[in-house]
């Protein structure tokens, strides 16, 4: 069997292992000159900067992956402080209650919110499937100063999104779950972890001692010449008892791939561009809809001294009724070692997405200012950056709005219905790095076990008795 996997972001080259580990003959190809997708490692002037994705979770498929890989001297963990994280709260970064007593003595929330909080496990829960916003559901479960102050925030940093509009079954569904099964979200929160505990070595975040990038380097080293860079997908039709596969290289030179499997990992917003059967492409149309808000990340380093707050946690995160430009800040050279020269420290501030999708499209001359200003009220910042890096990222993060269903079953009945086309990516069973290389595993699983069982059916596009023409690659 060979497949063809289309994108080397951390979906395609998980899913390529995982098929390669199965015995299949699997070619991955990216139309960029390096793996990875959107992790983006650079080390520009001793700062070692993220920017595109900056932590992992551990999850067991990372850990199991990272033994394959021998990346165990390569790991780095948080340092102990970067457990605290703050809020701003009435214009100044507050720490987050890490457990019921603190929570008792925090400032981030008023003593009415701490006590509709800990009511949480008494109030009725609501049974059955139907989905509701993450808002709806935050604030009939915890209030809505939990929503604006902790919960929105926290929406914010990972999908840059709105939480009125993002569903709680799809974009937060261990929300959504813990309500349904335990009644109670603290209380299903609690059991869930202590689940999780025994099952991943590593709690916590994790990252790379040379950053996140070790990570799809070392994946694509494992596949070998099984991955071509610079090598668009420009065409997928249906091929005798397969697929074809046009793509073009860096020269714009044309070439064919004959294949039993076909599998695209880009992101939604990217499918448009390759030109696919019209059944295919009129399905698809809930994926390519999907909504991408711009961000943008704009990464500072200031002499140690040119700060005044400790930098003592992993960031912050700014709530939007507080008005600042800033979405949130990770304190990077106080997370992992190794982000910063000695001496020196690394801001990493996150701008635009739903909330302001104008700030995320700003150039850095206009932006910085801005950014500087909300620095130097917040962390007391009384310097010039001695590093500035700016990237803007126009189409983000999907964003797992309500109705998100109609996306899941568009990729299903496209499966279904075009036996060995199959698709996958940030777009379809959750965002975080750790659900990607998850996906692409089970991606992998499938393809081996629907496509073996198929072996010996014909493509429903070819004729019976139709024979492969011989390809150009
Ligand atoms: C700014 C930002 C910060 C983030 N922070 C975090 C974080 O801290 N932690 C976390 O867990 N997650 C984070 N995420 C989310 C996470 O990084 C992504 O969801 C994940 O990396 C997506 O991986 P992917 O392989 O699905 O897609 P991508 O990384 O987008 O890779 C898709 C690949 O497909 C290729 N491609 C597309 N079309 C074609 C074509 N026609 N032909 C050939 N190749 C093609 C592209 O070149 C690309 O390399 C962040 C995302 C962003 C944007």
């Amino acid at each position: 069997m060979r497949v063809v996997v289309i994108g080397a972001g951390v979906t395609g080259l998980s899913a390529a292992l995982e098929l390669r580990d199965q015995g299949v003959d699997v070619t991955v190809l990216d139309a960029g000159a390096r793996v990875g997708g959107v992790i983006t490692t650079r080390r520009v002037d001793g700062f070692l900067i993220e920017s595109g994705p900056t932590s992992l979770s551990a999850t067991s498929t990372l850990e199991s992956l990272i033994t394959r890989l021998g990346l165990e001297d390569e790991r780095v963990f948080p340092t102990p402080s970067a457990k605290r994280r703050f809020i701003v709260r009435d214009g100044t970064p507050v720490a987050l209650p890490s457990g019921p007593a603190s929570l008792l003595a925090s400032r981030a929330l008023s003593r009415g919110a701490k006590w509709r909080l800990l009511r949480e496990p008494w109030v009725t829960p609501v049974r059955g499937a139907a989905d509701e916003s993450i808002a709806s559901l935050v604030r009939r479960r915890l209030g809505s100063e939990v929503l604006t102050y902790l919960v929105a925030p926290f929406v914010s940093g990972i999908y840059a999104g709105d939480p009125e509009t993002l569903s709680a079954r799809h974009a937060m569904p261990m929300l959504f779950h813990a309500e349904r099964r335990h009644g109670s979200i603290l209380l299903g929160g609690i059991r869930e972890a202590r689940a999780r505990a025994g099952v991943v070595r590593h709690r916590g975040i994790t990252s790379f001692r040379e950053g996140l990038a070790t990570l799809p380097n070392a994946m694509a080293e494992a596949l070998g010449g099984r991955v071509r860079l610079r090598t668009r997908v420009t065409t997928v039709q249906p091929h005798t008892e397969g697929w074809q596969v046009g793509v073009e290289d860096g020269e714009g030179r044309p070439a064919q791939i004959a294949c039993d499997a076909v599998c695209y990992t880009g992101p939604a917003h990217a499918v448009h561009a390759i030109d696919l059967p019209w059944e295919i492409r009129q399905a698809l149309q809930p994926i390519e809809r999907l909504e991408h808000p711009p961000v943008a990340t704009l990464a500072l380093g200031f002499p140690r001294e040119a700060v005044a707050h400790p930098l003592d946690g992993f960031g912050m995160l700014c709530p939007a009724v507080e008005g600042r430009t800033l979405l949130g800040a990770i304190f990077s050279s106080s997370l992992f070692p190794g982000r910063a020269p000695a001496g020196q420290v690394l801001i990493t501030c996150f701008l635009g997405g739903q909330r302001a999708p104008e700030i995320g499209r700003m150039s850095t001359d206009a932006v910085l200012p801005l950014i500087l200003a909300d620095l130097q009220a917040l962390l007391g910042v009384r310097a010039a950056p001695t590093l500035v890096q700016h990237q803007i990222w126009p189409q983000a993060i999907p964003q797992y709005a309500l109705g998100h269903e109609r996306v899941v079953g568009a990729a299903l009945r496209i499966e279904s219905e075009h036996p060995g086309f199959y698709l996958g990516g940030q777009w379809r069973g959750g965002v975080s790095l750790g659900d990607c290389l998850a996906q692409g595993q089970q991606l992998a699983t499938r393809i081996v076990q629907e496509r073996g069982a198929a072996s010996g059916r014909s493509n429903r596009f070819s004729g019976e008795g139709a024979h492969r023409t011989p390809l150009a690659v």
